[in-house]
């Protein structure tokens, strides 16, 4: 029996019209690309987003179009995200630091109709435009005013030009809520990137979960600034939970150094704020030297990589900021875990509190997972066995976008393998030892790189470490630690490095040698690139192996 309910469809352009409608008065702030902030409201967003919805209409996008975006956080970004989604066009985000054969692939691959980019990106098109054939123009997110030459992009248009003579008056077209909606590729080390097409309905469901307590619990009363990149999986879905809460959003723009963030975050009195571990670094230190403090800030998620033990302190015992450190992957929309505490924890010393709060948190409705071994059995949840994390919920992929070939991550039915190996408890928390390629393996047993990096920083003269495993003749492989002093630590030695960790690690774990370098790879999502790292070390030969 089909139950007597209204059947409308969960469609992304429902979430601006809401904001637009009940939130008309709140405020979206930016720093713009050329300087200054802008303000104006979720009911200005709104009406300017269907003014560039019908741009695109008389362009001739169709559903299922592709746009590309190379762009920054900022309102017309914001804009072009439900223009293009609202009319059932799919809103390709591009990583502006990929290689550029990487951006060649994606826009070529994805087939792009046209890119809409910022200012600072015309040179990067520029080079793009000759291998992108079948892109029909370029879209600039300025006014007139603003324009740079854009002499040498094939057909130029000014974004506000565009959307002038447009009406604001506009009924968002409804249709089926499984329609492809946006798409992010992965930033993969190996290989090409690969897809992520995300539905309608997908990324309601995914922004509700986003905003209930025991994930980032957002509300009408927070200023929430995505420092995280909206072309890095839609700025972790927070500008769609935002328009789902309208609350003030604060869009950082371009400059995302320390001083830069800190001052929006102050100025803006942002209660919320999301960004991986690198940008974090940059702010403390910031905060350091001029003795800052954080009273606005309530919550801060950390992802995308470990967040470290040293940092979640930092924020939590000096500026009063909760840390929620949380777990996800393009594939997933992102989220998968956030690190929130269940009413049991309620009592938990400090110390106790901050070892729970390691873990990069506790899955969520929406999301089950299991792990495996390395014959696919499952492993008992136990908080200590540990294997490849496998993950199955309505967010999350069924398949890439346009593979030739079923990926190997979906090889078992219904599930998909992140690669991430971890450990799960009884409660549901995860905690990740590694990426399935990034274990150490010494005499059969597993070395978590992780774990051991997430030690070293705690060494006040650390800025950054990696772990990556060198080949030993006994032992198959052995932990080498690559290390970064900070600006101040310049004396550090490697007897120093590894008599701090001592006793905070097991001793088999204790790294056969310690290089220092003056900077790590990173991807284009601020992630180490191990894979860089140990093409770096490829010739290196640690000195247990010479010794014999
Ligand atoms: P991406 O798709 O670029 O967001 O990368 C997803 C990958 O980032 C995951 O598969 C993990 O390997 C890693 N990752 C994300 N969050 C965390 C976390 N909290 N701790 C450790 N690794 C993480």
């Amino acid at each position: 029996m089909l139950a007597k309910m209204m059947d409308r469809p969960l469609l992304i352009s429902s979430l601006i019209a809401h904001a637009g409608k009940w939130h008309s008065d709140q405020e979206i702030v930016t720093k713009t690309v050329e300087g200054p902030i802008h303000r104006y409201t979720w009911s200005d967003a709104e009406k300017r987003a269907k003014k560039f919805a019908q741009a695109l209409l008389k362009k001739g996008i169709k559903q299922g179009d592709r746009i590309g975006t190379i762009a920054w956080n900022t309102y017309r970004h914001l804009e072009a995200y439900y223009g293009i989604s609202g009319i059932g066009a799919v809103t390709h985000t591009i990583n502006p630091r990929l290689f550029p054969e990487q951006l060649e692939y994606v826009v070529n691959h994805a087939d792009d109709q046209f890119l809409v980019i910022d200012t600072t990106f015309v040179g990067l098109v520029e080079a793009l435009l000759p291998k992108a054939p079948n892109v029909k123009g370029v879209i600039v997110l300025a006014n007139k005013a603003n324009m740079p030459d854009v002499s040498k992009l094939r057909n130029p248009i000014c974004y506000e030009d565009l959307i002038a003579s447009e009406s604001d008056e506009f009924a968002w077209p409804q249709f089926d809520d499984n329609s492809a909606a946006a798409l992010c590729y992965t930033s993969g080390t190996t290989g090409n990137p690969k897809g992520a097409l995300y539905a309608h309905k997908s990324t309601i469901i995914h922004a509700l979960a986003q905003i209930a307590p025991d994930c980032m619990g957002l509300s009408s009363r927070d200023t929430v600034m995505p420092v995280v990149p909206m072309f890095h999986v839609n700025a972790w879905g927070t500008p769609y939970a935002a328009a789902a809460t309208g609350c003030k959003l604060v869009l950082p723009g371009r400059h995302l150094d320390g001083r830069s963030i800190y001052d929006l975050l102050t100025s803006e009195k942002v209660s919320f704020t999301a960004a991986v571990p690198t940008i974090w670094m940059m702010l403390l230190a910031h905060m350091q030297e001029i003795d800052g403090n954080l009273n606005d800030l309530e919550r801060v998620v950390i992802g995308g990589s470990a967040c470290p033990r040293a940092m979640m302190e930092t924020f939590q015992n000096k500026y009063g900021v909760q840390v929620l450190h949380a777990w996800g992957m393009t594939e997933m929309s992102p989220l998968g875990t956030v690190n929130t505490p269940k009413m049991k924890h309620n009592g938990l010393g400090e110390v106790e509190r901050m070892d729970l709060q390691q873990s990069a948190g506790r899955v969520l409705y929406g999301v089950d997972m299991k792990i495996v071994d390395e014959d696919g059995n499952t492993l008992p949840n136990d908080g200590k066995a540990t294997g490849e994390l496998k993950v199955t919920g309505p967010w999350i992929i069924s398949d890439y976008f346009n593979l030739a070939e079923r990926a190997e991550a979906h090889a078992e039915d219904g599930w998909f393998s992140t690669g991430d190996v971890c450990a799960i408890d009884p409660d549901g928390y995860i905690w990740i030892t590694d990426r399935l390629k990034d274990v150490i393996k010494s005499g059969g047993e597993w070395i978590s790189s992780i774990d051991l990096e997430n030690v070293a920083v705690g060494h006040p003269k650390v800025a950054e470490a990696a772990a990556i495993g060198m080949p030993h003749p006994k032992w198959d492989e052995r932990p080498l630690l690559v290390v970064v002093k900070t600006q101040s630590g310049q004396d550090l030695d490697k007897q120093q490095m590894l008599d701090f960790l001592e006793g905070k690690i097991a001793k088999w774990w204790t790294p056969d040698d310690v290089v220092f370098v003056d900077e790590l790879p990173h991807t284009a999502t601020g992630k180490l690139s191990k894979l860089q790292l140990r093409e770096r070390f490829k010739d290196y030969v640690l000195p247990t192996v010479t010794a014999g």
